[in-house]
């Protein structure tokens, strides 16, 4: 993807790509409001977490311009903003 396409892109977002929410119960997810559980940190080292296919299902999404499932399904600020 080049620059010019990620500007037009209207499903990606950081966040994927540069951290985590960590939950007390050890519950990894992408952002505060996901739904999705990436795995969890009592059974699976974070490294394998982040490089696991539900987050790399995620970003590959995102990276083709498609709204994840995930985040469609949450109230996200930027699923609801006009264009
Ligand atoms: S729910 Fe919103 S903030 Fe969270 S990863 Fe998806 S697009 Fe980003």
């Amino acid at each position: 993807m080049n620059a010019k396409d990620l500007l037009k892109n209207k499903s990606i977002c950081t966040l994927p790509w540069t951290g985590f929410e960590l939950e007390p119960s050890g519950t990894v997810k992408n952002c505060i409001i996901s739904k999705t559980e990436l795995g969890n940190i009592n059974k699976t080292n974070i490294k394998d977490i982040m490089h696991g296919k539900e987050n790399i299902d995620l970003k590959q999404a995102m990276l083709k311009d498609e709204m994840p499932f995930n985040c469609l399904v949450v109230t996200c600020k930027r699923n609801t903003q006009q264009t």
